[in-house]
């Protein structure tokens, strides 16, 4: 059985989280952003083993410790989509745009694309492309707990923004309309920031994306 636990990081409380198989205790960690130390002492506090790091997009708060902490545990990072290369190169430039601590560069062990999975323990995930936010931008779905991990792309009463370079407005209504819903209304989400919601009452009530709008 998945289990996660979510740490917010970096001034912008991004939410990482910390996902783990009950079984193994493999984990991973989506979205370490920053804050190292405590994203490090959390694992340290449960138990947990860290196996991979898995990124959403690749802005500063999602992706900033990413280098760090695959250089100094030895783990793979799997993903953005290769839509968001751009932003991995943009990474020192954004660390000084937001008084971030220097990033250390990477390169994605592994590129992640639509359809995709990523396995954790006896865990599987599936990999949604959703652009919009960023070219680049992906949702981990694990249907085995109902949870979706969605970055950027959608929160509890709005949407990601989309003025940033390459963002595109309707590309990212079409990715929550899309590739979210179908994921089914009692499905439960974590956004980048803020509480979790789930896609049902997003469907209710988010002004941007709701069925009325
Ligand atoms: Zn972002
Ligand atoms: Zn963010």
């Amino acid at each position: 059985m998945l289990h996660y636990h979510t740490v917010p990081v970096t001034p912008f409380q991004q939410n990482c989280s910390l996902l783990w198989c009950d079984q193994t205790l493999a984990a991973a960690v989506i979205d370490p952003g920053g804050d190292l130390d405590d994203i490090l002492a959390e694992a340290q506090r449960l138990g947990l083993a860290f196996q991979q790091i898995w990124l959403t997009h690749a802005h500063i708060d999602h992706a900033g410790a990413a280098g760090e902490m695959a250089q100094r545990l030895g783990l793979p990072i799997v993903g953005p989509h290769p839509g968001d290369q751009f932003w991995i190169d943009a990474l020192a430039q954004q660390s000084q745009m937001f008084g971030f601590p220097p990033a250390r560069p990477f390169t994605p062990t592994r590129w992640l694309h639509d359809g995709d999975t990523v396995t954790l323990g006896h865990s599987t995930l599936q990999v949604r492309h959703c652009p919009g936010h960023t070219p680049g931008h992906v949702v981990f779905y694990a249907p085995e707990i109902r949870r979706a991990f969605v970055g950027d792309v959608l929160f509890a009463g709005s949407i990601g923004r989309t003025d940033f370079p390459q963002g595109d407005h309707a590309q990212l209504v079409a990715s929550i309309r899309e590739r979210l819903w179908p994921m089914g209304d009692d499905t439960v989400f974590i956004p980048g920031h803020g509480p979790e919601s789930s896609f049902g009452r997003e469907r209710r009530s988010n002004p941007f994306v709701g069925d009325r709008v």
